[in-house]
């Protein structure tokens, strides 16, 4: 968890996040602040919404809503649920289309897409490496693999092996055993499908949060734009920089977030597929504004395997707004690109 939200002042959020509750925080020139708060995708959840009237009242099922909508993506794109739709395209033979969801369809394309930009460091077959490391849903034990486990799962992992089609939606693997895995880019999908199911039913100023992935839209109780803090990567709970986020969705990867320690070294969840081994250099973070929490997430990800250098140079030729933590001696240098400049001068 690397997010803060800010209400008055810097909120931990963590603090926010026990169990599932609903509660009414303040009323403020007509406008309540309610804070929803669970778990989904092996992680928590949290979700602020302003209303105005006495929409809550009228609408009991609003939490209901919002559980399915989490369900429904668990069930097209969690590698945990045997029968979910990855996990079936994930065991189907080579060669032949699968039929799937358009929303499943949708995201696999958004990530083939930036695979494509990002030259393979994304690749949304990596999951025979995730499980290798100790970091999936088919191994949990965390220990440095022999070469030759990393080679023989290498020759799976290759996002040009992945086909999607639309008219009707449909998967496609070219090489037996290719897996995917799409835990960089479906909790940003899934604020994305909150947040628009908010707007559809008039909620226009909420925040929805997973795992640290946030979109905002509109503004706070108070009137003004929703404020988030981004942690420091040191592990504590210490806030690196305060954003103030308007109609946008912020993401953030890092090694810090998951990661195993062995023999001295920092093994992390984030996997550089061209090597087959998790990240290793002095990017701590990435976080990536956009309008869109998918391609938000999915681009963190690819400039977090890409490296404070290469990174920030796909970052900047995408013009996207992008502040990287890179270690230094002393902490943690920001790293910003011009668009994250201006955003934060707004
Ligand atoms: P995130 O926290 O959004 O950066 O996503 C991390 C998750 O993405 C990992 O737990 C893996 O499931 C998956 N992943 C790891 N390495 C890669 C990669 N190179 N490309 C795409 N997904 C990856
Ligand atoms: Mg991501």
């Amino acid at each position: 968890m690397n997010i803060f939200i800010n209400k008055h002042h810097v909120l931990v959020l963590s603090l926010l996040l026990i169990g599932a509750v609903v509660s009414c925080n303040s009323v403020s020139r007509q406008r309540r602040e309610k804070s929803y708060a669970g778990h989904t995708m092996g992680t928590t959840f949290s979700i602020k919404l302003v209303e105005t009237g006495s929409y809550y009242e009228s609408h009991p099922a609003l939490l209901d809503s919002i559980h399915a909508i989490l369900e429904r993506v668990n069930q097209q794109m969690s590698t945990y649920i045997d029968s979910s739709e990855i996990s079936r395209f994930n065991d189907f033979k080579a060669d032949q289309w699968m039929s799937v969801s358009e929303d499943f369809a949708s995201v696999v394309h958004t990530a083939l897409r930036i695979s494509r930009q990002s030259e393979g460091a994304f690749d949304v077959t990596v999951n025979p490496l995730v499980n290798l490391w100790g970091f999936g849903s088919g191994n949990s034990i965390r220990t440095v693999p022999l070469q030759q486990a990393i080679d023989s799962a290498l020759t799976f992992v290759g996002y040009e092996n992945c086909r999607v089609r639309f008219n009707p939606p449909a998967l496609k693997k070219t090489v037996a055993g290719l897996q995917c895995d799409l835990g960089a880019i479906a909790k940003g999908y899934a604020v994305d499908k909150v947040s628009e199911f908010l707007e559809r039913t008039g909620t226009e100023n909420h925040l929805v949060e997973i795992g640290g992935e946030i979109r905002a839209r509109g503004k706070n109780e108070n009137h003004v734009n929703w404020r988030i803090g981004i942690q420091s990567p040191d592990g504590g709970n210490r806030v690196q920089k305060i954003i103030s986020l308007e109609n946008i969705a912020i993401a953030t990867s890092g090694d810090y977030r998951n990661y195993f320690e062995e023999n001295g070294v920092r093994y992390s969840h984030t996997i550089d597929p061209r090597t087959g081994r998790p990240i290793q250099h002095k990017l701590a973070a990435v976080t990536v504004l956009h309008d869109s929490c998918t391609v938000a997430d999915a681009y963190a990800t690819a400039l977090d395997v890409m490296g404070p250098e290469d990174g920030y140079d796909l970052a900047v030729k995408e013009n996207l707004p992008v502040l990287l933590l890179i270690k230094s001696k002393d902490g943690f240098v920001e790293k910003m690109t011009p668009e994250f400049e201006m955003y934060m001068k707004k």
